[in-house]
């Protein structure tokens, strides 16, 4: 992409009213907009990142087994009264008006916007689910959840419209439930390391739900809105809520405190939807028996404003490579050889881009100290310059380090290519 194409620009200054991090900093560099308190746009820049998150998301879900579907964002009242959720405190509900004819009844335009969606994949695994041969089963999807939350301080890290990867799961019984949850469990680890985080699986209360723990994956970082207590030599975890050191059991790790953010969570629910939701099945006996649930849910957006708490300095982002919006900023320096140099930035832009590169190229006739200071508050995991000074070479620079290395077009290919991680 050249840089004096893209649609967004990067702003001089922070902006104001503006209390997190990782608002300030992706509204700074142009990757999102706010438009009102606790809600964002994501611009091309800041897309791309999501989109990246999202499908690590989504390759680790997939490898699981289950698969991905899209529910309503739009749900009607009677599912939320169904499992007695219509009155919580999080929820946007719309009310409409009768037209002129009087025909259409206010209740029909009673719904709630979607601030989880156990009720509504309830009703749909209904139509599926009757027989002990149909399960398990497992569905997720990615998609916008509305909740009316009262502090949005946080910029991405608490929305009132965020991003969501949730995922349900079906069991005959508990025992293949538990057996799923630790499967979630193995990919969500995998999941937050190709994030690049550290993420503590984080014993949390089960709340209404169920009376054995849940976990959370928190990241320690002093912007989370959440204190959890851990130890790092035996990997004990537990959130605020329910700490009790005599659970630290046979290790003689020190415990610590600290603020971190919930990245993601899993929950098993037992049979609270499906008694709600008349959602059975046969065993091989012939005998009804209600299904057994779990949910598990991811937050994206959240993850986005996590990953610039974790990583960035006074001069702006420094993006983990699986989650940067390109690879290589290159910036053509041309000072009065703007021909000559231009058409070397171009051959090695589109040379970059036919090898399988992302690549932004700043080609705009600013000042080097311009491009320099945008490059670290995009915050590009490499920066390679040309320049005058640089012949038929190429300077490359990591993002957070001083060191600087000459290489030619065929290094800096193999060096990038080597980046590109595979699944593991
Ligand atoms: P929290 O305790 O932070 O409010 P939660 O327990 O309400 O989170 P869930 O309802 O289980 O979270 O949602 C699953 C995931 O969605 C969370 O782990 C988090 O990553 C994300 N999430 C929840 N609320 C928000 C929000 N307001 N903005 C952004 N992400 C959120
Ligand atoms: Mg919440």
């Amino acid at each position: 992409m050249r840089q004096s194409q893209i649609f967004t620009k990067t702003a001089k200054n922070y902006p104001e009213g503006e209390e997190a991090k990782n608002a300030k900093l992706l509204i700074k560099g142009g990757f999102i907009n706010k438009s009102s308190a606790g809600v964002y746009s994501f611009l091309p820049l800041g897309l791309r990142v999501l989109n990246k998150i999202n499908n690590i998301i989504r390759e680790e879900i997939n490898e699981l087994g289950a698969e991905e579907l899209l529910m309503p964002a739009l749900v009607h009242k009677k599912y939320w009264e169904q499992a007695d959720r219509w009155g919580v405190d999080v929820i946007y509900r719309t009310g409409g008006k009768e037209n002129s004819a009087g025909v259409m009844r206010r209740e029909d335009f009673e719904y709630g916007l979607g601030w989880t969606h156990e009720e509504v994949i309830s009703a749909i695994a209904k139509n599926f689910i009757n027989s002990y041969k149909d399960l398990p089963k497992s569905v997720y999807q990615i998609q916008t959840k509305f909740r009316a939350e009262s502090r949005v301080q946080g910029g991405l890290l608490r929305g009132k419209e965020f991003l969501m990867k949730d995922l349900y799961s079906f069991h005959a019984n508990k025992e293949d439930l538990d057996s799923y949850y630790q499967k979630v469990i193995s990919a969500y680890k995998k999941i937050f390391k190709r994030l690049g985080f550290e993420a503590l699986v984080t014993e949390a209360s089960g709340g209404a739900f169920t009376k054995e723990f849940t976990h959370e994956f928190q990241v320690l970082n002093p912007a989370g809105e959440d204190t959890i207590y851990y130890c790092d030599k035996c990997g004990f975890s537990q959130n605020k809520e329910i700490f009790n050191a005599a659970s630290h059991k046979n290790c003689s790790g020190e415990i610590k405190s600290g603020r971190a953010i919930e990245v993601g969570n899993v929950f098993k629910l037992g049979t609270k939807f499906s008694d709600a939701f008349n959602l059975f099945y046969l065993n091989k006996d012939g005998v009804k028996l209600p299904v057994i649930m779990g949910s598990y849910g991811i937050g994206s957006t959240r993850v986005m404003g996590a990953i610039v708490e974790q990583y960035n300095d006074e001069k702006g982002i420094l993006w983990p490579e699986n989650t940067a919006p390109f690879q290589v900023h290159l910036l053509e320096i041309s000072g009065r050889n703007q021909d000559k140099i231009g058409k070397i930035g171009t051959k090695i832009y589109n040379n970059l881009q036919k090898s399988g590169i992302e690549v932004l190229y700043d080609e705009r006739n600013i000042s080097a100290g311009e491009k320099f200071a945008d490059a670290d508050l995009i915050g590009i995991p490499y920066r390679a310059v040309i320049s005058e000074k640089t012949g038929n070479k190429i300077e490359i620079k990591k993002r957070g380090e001083k060191k600087i290395k000459l290489v030619n077009e065929k290094e800096i290919v193999k060096l990038l290519k080597q980046n590109q991680q595979p699944r593991q």
